[in-house]
């Protein structure tokens, strides 16, 4: 770049850019255009070389080092909600880079075994090399729910673009069942795309660790719901079927990761009608966001996990947060103008 100065004026052109299609779109056209920034190159490029977003970016991440994480998991703790830490990154291009995560991971298994705070971990298969060569990512997702089993926590899958769910749960059933990781390992389901209602009805019929969300990335109308009042429609329909007495059965242990507050009201109206133990289920939020509901619900004796994040891949993880809510999106800009 020829220009370092400029990085932040030009970013900003683009963000005026995004909310001038807000304006004459909508809200969904400024979703796909963030969601194309979380993946480019030159967006990253130009908000991280700058510094100035991490100020923005740090109210949804802990920090940069596993003693980061930590603390803000004794911190949560400290609220009576349990935890699940990520170390960020994703979409790596060489088995090195896989490996490195692979080992973060696995000194993050340690840490939390050595602190003794309450969480659990969540990983992105394309930070373990699933878009290398998914036998990578088998094998070094192999090395981290050894050490998941040694130190006695669990280890979630997260699920990422539509394209990657079938090897992602292949590889996530191949280690549960044949390789016996069994209750160590769990999976995420989105609730946005047409076949989870088949992808629930077989986790369920196994009895798996699964975690239900919206789906945070920019999918084709062939094969995610376009339109938010389907996806909030199946959430709750999956949620049902996740808590139905035939799933409690099998041991499923249901996740409801989710800050909107219509959801979560439709899985405590389900739960009160059918007489389900509120330690039956958990929710799950991110760090940073809707923290007063999180703290209301655990008050209620509802079961909260939260989601998070430390490491300097912040980028991709961040602007997904500013498509979520335009609000971000002035909170960030007034930032940057500041
Ligand atoms: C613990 C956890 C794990 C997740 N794992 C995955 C995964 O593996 N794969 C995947 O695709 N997605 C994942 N997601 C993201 C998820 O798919 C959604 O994109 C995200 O949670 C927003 O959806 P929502 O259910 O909160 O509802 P929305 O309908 O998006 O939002 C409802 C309300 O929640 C609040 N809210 C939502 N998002 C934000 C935000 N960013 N900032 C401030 N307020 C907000 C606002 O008040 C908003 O009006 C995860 C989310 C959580 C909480």
């Amino acid at each position: 770049m020829k220009n370092p100065k400029k990085l932040p004026l030009i970013f900003l052109i683009t963000l005026v850019g995004s909310l001038l299609l807000l304006y004459w779109f909508g809200e969904r056209w400024l979703r796909v255009m963030l969601l194309y920034l979380s993946t480019a190159v030159w967006a990253q490029y130009l908000v991280t070389q700058t510094g100035l977003a991490w100020r923005v970016a740090s109210r949804f991440i802990a920090g940069e080092t596993v003693d980061d994480a930590i603390a803000a998991a004794r911190t949560v703790n400290s609220r009576g909600l349990a935890a699940t830490l990520n170390y960020l990154g994703e979409h790596v291009h060489t088995p090195q880079e896989a490996a490195n995560a692979r080992d973060e991971i696995v000194r993050l298994l340690d840490c939390i075994h050595q602190s003794g705070v309450e969480a659990n971990v969540s990983v992105k298969p394309s930070q373990l090399g699933l878009n290398i060569d998914p036998v990578l990512l088998y094998e070094n997702l192999h090395v981290v729910l050894d050490r998941a089993r040694q130190t006695n926590n669990r280890v979630r899958i997260d699920m990422e673009e539509s394209s990657t769910v079938d090897t992602t749960l292949g590889i996530y059933r191949r280690l549960r069942d044949d390789d016996g990781y069994g209750r160590h390992v769990g999976v995420v389901i989105q609730a946005y795309l047409f076949r989870s209602a088949q992808d629930i009805a077989a986790l369920v019929a196994e009895g798996a660790w699964v975690r239900l969300c919206k789906g945070a990335y920019a999918e084709p109308p062939e094969v995610a719901f376009p339109q938010k009042a389907d996806t909030d429609a199946s959430f709750v329909q999956l949620a049902q079927t996740m808590l139905s007495a035939g799933a409690r059965q099998r041991g499923v242990f249901p996740c409801f990761a989710t800050h909107d507050e219509t959801m979560v009201q439709a899985i405590r109206q389900f739960v009160q009608v059918q007489q389900i133990p509120l330690d039956a289920f958990e929710f799950q939020m991110l760090y940073g966001i809707r923290r007063e509901l999180q703290e209301q619900l655990a008050a209620q004796g509802y079961r909260v996990r939260v989601y998070i994040p430390y490491g300097t891949a912040w980028y991709p993880y961040f602007v997904r947060r500013l498509a979520e809510r335009p609000a971000n999106l002035w909170f960030f800009i007034g930032n940057l103008l500041r």
